[in-house]
C-alpha cells in the first residue's frame, strides 16, 4: 500500500514536471529580456524579424501620476498587442524629447543628439540581431516631431531594415459629461489609462492639487511654432482634468489602442515593399545623375 501511494505520487510529479516543462516550452515570450538566446532565435522566427519598440518617458504626470506613466502604459498596450499578434518587445526605453518638463522632478532629458544616436544604435543593435522590421509604438506626445524625424533620417545611409513608427488610435467616446478645454496630459483620458494599466499608482486624492486649466499665456498665431508653447500654456505639466477619471473610459480606450497596434502588426508583417524600395532607392541615391529623368 505505502509503495502503491509512493509510486503514485512519484507518478504525478513526473507527470506534472513534465507537463509544465512542456507549457514552458510552448509559450514563447514576448519579452526580449526573458527569451534565453536559443529561444530568440526561435523568436524572430516567428515574429518574422517584427519587433517592437515602445517608447516612453520619464516626466511628472500632474499631480497624481507616476513619472513613468506613458512608459507603463505603452508598454501595457504593446505586450496586449503582441500576445494577440507574436513580436518580440524591446526592454524599457524612455530616452525621449522632453525638455518643456526639465523644470519638474525626476524629468530625464538626455541632449538632442544622444537622443539621435541612442535609438539609431538601438534599432541598428535590433536589426543585426535579425529585427528587420523594427516598430517602434510611441506613447509619449512630446516625441510627435522627433520620431518622424528619426524614421527620415533613415534614408541618408544605407540600412537593411525598416523602422516604422506606429502612433496613435481611434479616440474613443468618453464615458463622462463632455469637458471643455484640453484633455493632453495626466488628465481624465490619460489617469483613465493608469486606473486599468496600474491602478494603485493613481493618487486620485491629488488629482485637483494642481490646476490642468490652460493658461494661455502667449498669443501667436496657429501658424507660428515656439519650443516654450507648451510651458506657456501648462505650467504645472498638467493639462485637463484627471479627477473625472473612470476605469471604464480606460478600458474602452485601452482596448482601442490594443486593436490599433496589432493592425499595424498584421499590416508590417504583411509589408514586403517598403524595404526594397528603401534599398531602390539607396542605390539610386548613390550615383543620382543615373536616375532616368
Ligand atoms: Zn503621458
Amino acid at each position: 500500500m505505502r509503495y502503491c501511494i509512493v509510486l503514485i505520487l512519484a507518478t504525478a510529479l513526473l507527470f506534472s514536471a513534465s507537463h509544465s516543462q512542456a507549457q514552458t516550452q510552448t509559450k514563447l515570450s514576448t519579452k526580449w529580456e526573458e527569451l534565453t538566446a536559443g529561444d530568440f532565435k526561435e523568436a524572430i522566427a516567428k515574429s518574422q524579424g517584427t519587433c517592437l519598440l515602445p517608447f516612453g518617458i520619464l516626466e511628472k504626470h500632474g499631480p497624481h501620476l507616476p513619472i513613468g506613466t506613458d512608459l507603463l502604459n505603452v508598454r501595457y498596450v504593446a505586450e496586449h498587442a503582441a500576445q494577440q499578434e507574436y513580436a518580440i518587445i524591446f526592454p524599457e526605453y524612455f530616452a525621449g524629447q522632453i525638455f518643456e518638463a526639465r523644470h519638474q522632478p525626476g524629468t530625464i532629458a538626455y541632449s538632442p543628439d544622444l537622443q539621435l544616436r541612442l535609438l539609431q544604435e538601438t534599432t541598428d543593435e535590433m536589426a543585426r540581431n535579425g529585427c528587420k522590421k523594427v516598430v517602434i509604438i510611441n506613447g509619449h506626445g512630446g516625441n510627435e516631431h522627433l520620431l518622424p524625424y528619426f524614421a527620415q533620417t533613415q534614408l541618408y545611409q544605407p540600412h537593411d531594415y525598416v523602422v516604422y513608427v506606429q502612433w496613435g488610435h481611434e479616440a474613443t467616446k468618453k464615458v463622462g459629461a463632455e469637458k471643455t478645454g484640453p484633455d493632453w496630459h495626466a488628465g481624465e483620458s490619460e489617469t483613465s489609462n493608469v486606473l486599468v494599466t496600474h491602478p494603485n499608482l493613481v493618487h486620485m486624492d491629488r488629482a485637483n492639487s494642481e490646476s490642468g486649466a490652460d493658461q494661455k499665456r502667449v498669443h501667436l498665431p496657429d501658424s507660428v511654432y515656439t519650443g516654450i508653447w507648451w510651458y506657456a500654456r501648462f505650467p504645472n505639466h498638467y493639462s485637463g482634468d484627471g479627477s473625472t477619471a473612470t476605469k471604464e473610459q480606460g478600458e474602452a480606450d485601452l482596448q482601442s489602442w490594443i486593436n490599433t497596434v496589432v493592425r499595424a502588426i498584421k499590416a508590417i508583417k504583411a509589408d514586403d515593399e517598403s524595404l526594397k524600395l528603401q534599398t531602390e532607392f539607396y542605390q539610386e541615391s548613390a550615383h543620382p545623375l543615373d536616375t532616368a529623368q
